[in-house]
C-alpha cells in the first residue's frame, strides 16, 4: 500500500476532518459553519457544532459546547490533557472558555482577522498575565474550512437579495428575477 493511502488517525488533519464533520452539519442546520471536536489520550470526547440560531443561544458557539460536553465526559472543569480543534479561530468568548478550562492544545483551520481570538486580532490564549496559556496550531484543513463559509455566507447573501425583490411585487418582471 502507497504510504499516502495509510489513514493517520492521529493527527491533526485526521481531528480536524472530524471537527469539518460538525460545522458541516451546522451548515445543514443553517447555522453559521463551525464545528469543534475535543481530543484526549488520541480519543475524541466531544463533538459539537454551532447552535447559536437553533437554541437561541449567543453563547453557543461550537467550542463552548465542545468545551461543556468534554467537561461531563471527563467529570471535571479541568481539561489539561485535551486539545481543541474548531475549524475557525476562536472568538473572545470561546477563548477566554478555553483559558478557564486549561485546554493544553488549541488548533484551528481559518483565522479571523475582525474576531479571532487566537492571534488574530488579539491572543488572549496566550495572554501574558494569565495563569494558564494554551499552545496554538493554525491553517490545519485551513482551504476546506475557510470554503464552507464562504459558501455558507453567500448563499445567505442571494437569498437576503431573492426576499428584497419578493418585497417589490412588480419589478422586476418575474422572468427576470433571481432564482
Ligand atoms: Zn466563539
Amino acid at each position: 500500500m502507497r504510504d499516502d493511502l495509510i489513514l493517520n488517525l492521529s493527527g491533526d488533519s485526521y481531528f480536524m476532518r472530524e471537527a469539518l464533520r460538525q460545522a458541516i452539519r451546522a451548515f445543514h442546520a443553517d447555522e453559521v459553519p463551525v464545528g469543534a471536536i475535543i481530543v484526549r489520550e488520541n480519543k475524541i470526547i466531544s463533538r459539537a457544532y454551532n447552535q447559536v440560531e437553533l437554541l437561541k443561544d449567543a453563547t453557543a458557539h461550537a467550542e463552548i459546547l465542545a468545551i461543556t460536553q468534554a467537561e461531563t465526559a471527563v467529570r471535571d472543569w479541568r481539561l489539561n490533557d485535551c486539545t481543541l480543534y474548531v475549524t475557525k479561530e476562536p472568538c473572545s468568548m470561546c477563548a477566554g472558555a478555553m483559558v478557564q478550562s486549561r485546554i493544553q492544545r488549541v488548533v484551528f483551520g481559518v483565522s479571523d482577522s475582525k474576531a479571532g481570538a487566537a492571534g488574530g486580532t488579539l491572543n488572549l490564549l496566550q495572554y501574558p498575565t494569565f495563569n494558564h496559556r494554551c499552545e496554538i496550531k493554525s491553517g490545519v484543513l485551513e482551504g476546506e474550512c475557510l470554503q464552507l463559509l464562504k459558501q455558507f455566507f453567500s448563499e445567505k447573501r442571494t437569498e437576503a437579495e431573492s426576499s428584497e425583490w419578493a418585497l417589490r411585487p412588480d419589478w422586476p418582471p418575474h422572468s427576470q428575477r433571481p432564482s
